[in-house]
């Protein structure tokens, strides 16, 4: 049987993530930015909470960690190299390691950038990614304890997985992302489809992720920083694409 998710929103605009293992009923919190929301939605599906799968350290991540654990006994996997920096940490992994969800076989793939020891957890058979404050539906996260050049890789890691990967996100950011998008591509259809769909699923008070990673490559600019349209629109023909990917992220920071 497939996985089955449960989204929900956590804190002022985090996403909070349930992903169940029907077969063996064991289910995993992606992150835990507070403890209440993952309760009422654990409540609402009728799930037993098994393992938290945490992408990085910040507070809005891993706020739900100990008050979960405490309730659950459930298994807490954390980056390796944020450990030290989570509470309650079982397992630690990083690039390349494999963690099972029940019978969900997940790939730990190391996306720094946002901060050093950050990591994305992508589940093949299921097609399912879950990518943190590394990428976002039309947008990417700030880069904070890394550089632009490690980010720009980050992404490129994500970017790379099959186009029909459904990826789950920290944030709902996706308006103010294609406000600022807009700026760099005033022409792309795609984030014009893009951006018509999002305003819909807004109005009917609905999340705009999942967002597929074929459909983010088309309309998000800080996948297309090695795009002709995006190195042209900010005038940088020549540049190596992280330059390019730098010099948006910083126009995003001050927009
Ligand atoms: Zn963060
Ligand atoms: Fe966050």
């Amino acid at each position: 049987m497939a996985a089955q998710i449960n989204l929900f929103r956590c804190l002022s605009d985090n996403f909070g993530v349930l992903l169940h293992d029907p077969q063996s009923g064991a289910t995993a919190a992606i992150d835990a930015p507070e403890a209440a929301p993952v309760e009422a939605a654990l409540a609402g599906s009728g799930w037993r909470l098994t393992d938290i799968l945490v992408t990085h350290h910040h507070g809005d991540h891993t706020g739900g960690i100990v008050e979960l654990k405490r309730r659950h006994a459930c298994r807490v996997v954390a980056p390796r190299q944020e450990a030290a920096r989570i509470a309650l940490v079982d397992e630690t992994v990083g690039e390349g390691d494999r963690v099972r969800v029940g019978a969900l076989a997940g790939q730990v793939i190391d996306t720094p950038g946002h901060t050093a020891g950050h990591v994305s957890y992508f589940f093949a058979a299921e097609k399912l990614a879950f990518v943190g404050d590394t990428l976002f539906s039309i947008g990417c996260g700030r880069v904070i304890e890394g550089n632009a050049e490690m980010m720009w890789r980050s992404l490129l890691k994500l970017r790379d997985l099959p186009d029909d990967t459904r990826f789950y996100c920290g944030h709902e950011y996706t308006a103010a992302n294609i406000r600022f998008a807009k700026t760099i591509e005033p022409h792309n259809k795609a984030l014009a489809t893009r951006a018509e769909e999002v305003a819909r699923f807004l109005a009917a008070g609905r999340p705009t992720i999942p967002a597929t990673i074929g459909a983010e490559k088309a309309a998000n600019p800080f996948l297309r920083a090695d795009v002709a349209e995006v190195v042209q629109s900010l005038g940088l023909a020549g540049s190596p694409a992280w330059k390019v990917f730098a010099e948006m992220r910083e126009r995003k920071n001050r927009f």
